[in-house]
């Protein structure tokens, strides 16, 4: 009998379903001006404003007058789309000026711009290890999948060393002939877990073992460091990596993704990488809103002020009550429950009863067994934005059966 493919895809659905990890999304319309407030849509055709917990605009760039005038003027002044790749006819000044803005920010020779921090990852990864004859790449346990598949794609040889484990980078590092190419990938800040690598004990791993460091500071650029360098610009270690990788769709409200780093390599990525060479440039509104982001983060601290004072009371709260968050260095905030069901039945109640959204954090984004909220506090939340969110968990940890079995 001939196969019935849509009997098949089903099929593959259904599994999902079967393990809890189906995915509905919420349907949101942010309020410019007033994020993290957004209209939610519920599947019943229910509408209703709701507060934004989960969201990694994390400074309320997106919302930004700055950023918004920036947007609109490119697009009154070049109309919406690039129109081509950046070698036939997508380059424009906004992306021109977005290189050297990034390159600055990183304090290196060069910069690029990708369509995304995962089109970067994965360009830059696969084709960095690609070039590098039997080259050896060791990567974190818990680096994100846009490295992983670069990684991949590069066909090289790679080491997972367990997160954060200098001894088994090490051990890894030392296993490798000394002479052959090698590149260490890994992130900053980690994004599920909020926990933050000790970037200076693996640079000096790095020079030991004549590797290169690749770091990714997606979950950082804008919001560490004295010019939202990140992590490595905060210690002082960002001459130490040579590349630094980021995203403009985060804490810059925009999108898109780059790599800063000596020119060489750079230029190299953007001769050899696939996923460079051969896709449509981002549109001029993108490129300009991400541009205002970064040069009005390289000056300003309100924002990353505001969104500290926010993540310390958050924390505070939960300290206070007693609740299992991952206490990590950063701004991320994992609350952990530990189940798949009783995570997405929480977050069910925040937005029915509470107004507010949150996605339950699932396998395979996390290890099973490991379910939990990932609660951002950004700059946007007001004080009371933070008790009432934090004072609501209080309640349902301390109320609900369901959730009181799980811990
Ligand atoms: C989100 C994310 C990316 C991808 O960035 P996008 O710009 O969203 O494509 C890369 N690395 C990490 C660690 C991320 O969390």
């Amino acid at each position: 009998m001939s196969m019935n493919y849509n009997d098949f895809f089903q099929g593959c659905v259904d599994k999902v379903k079967s393990e809890g990890r189906y995915r509905i999304f919420a349907n949101l319309e942010r309020k410019a001006g007033e994020f993290p407030k957004a209209i939610y849509r519920s599947p019943d055709g229910k509408v209703k404003e709701i507060t934004i917990w989960c969201n990694n605009d994390y400074l309320g760039m997106g919302q930004h007058p700055k950023v918004i005038a920036a947007a609109k003027d490119a697009i009154d002044k070049c109309g919406t789309g690039a129109g081509g790749t950046r070698n036939i006819s997508g380059t424009t000044k906004y992306v021109v000026e977005l290189e050297e803005s990034v390159a600055d920010l990183h304090n290196k020779e060069a910069g690029l711009v990708l369509s995304s921090g995962y089109v970067a990852n994965e360009g830059a990864l696969g084709t960095i290890g690609k070039l590098l004859p039997e080259c050896a790449i060791f990567s974190d346990a818990m680096n994100h999948a846009s490295m992983i598949h670069g990684i991949r794609d590069s066909k090289q040889q790679k080491f997972i060393y367990r997160h954060n484990d200098l001894n088994h980078l090490e051990d890894l590092l030392k296993s490798v002939d000394v002479k052959r190419a090698k590149i260490i990938a890994f992130e900053s800040v980690y994004s599920m877990d909020g926990d933050i690598a000790p970037i200076k004990e693996i640079c000096d791993l790095a020079e030991r073992y004549n590797a290169m460091t690749y770091l990714d500071e997606v979950h950082a650029v804008g919001l560490y460091g004295p010019r939202g360098g990140g992590v490595a610009e905060e210690r002082g270690l960002m001459d130490r990596i040579d590349i630094i990788e980021g995203t403009f769709g985060k804490g810059y409200g925009a999108m898109g993704g780059f790599i800063t780093g000596s020119a060489p390599i750079i230029d190299a990525v953007r001769c050899y990488a696939s996923s460079f060479i051969f896709t449509t440039a981002l549109p001029p509104a993108v490129s300009a809103a991400a541009l205002a982001a970064v040069e009005h983060l390289k000056i300003s601290n309100v924002e990353r002020q505001k969104q500290r004072i926010n993540v310390k009371l958050l924390k505070e709260i939960l300290e206070g009550a007693e609740l299992p968050y991952l206490r990590g260095e950063s701004h991320i905030v994992p609350l952990i429950v530990g189940e798949p069901t009783c995570c997405k039945d929480v977050t069910d109640i925040l937005m029915n009863d509470y107004n507010i959204y949150v996605q339950p954090i699932n396998y395979p984004t996390v290890p099973r067994g490991t379910e939990r909220l990932r609660l951002t506090a950004t700059a946007a939340h007001s004080i009371e934005d933070v008790r009432y969110m934090a004072n609501t968990l209080k309640e349902l940890w301390q109320n609900h059966h369901v959730l009181k079995k799980a811990a």
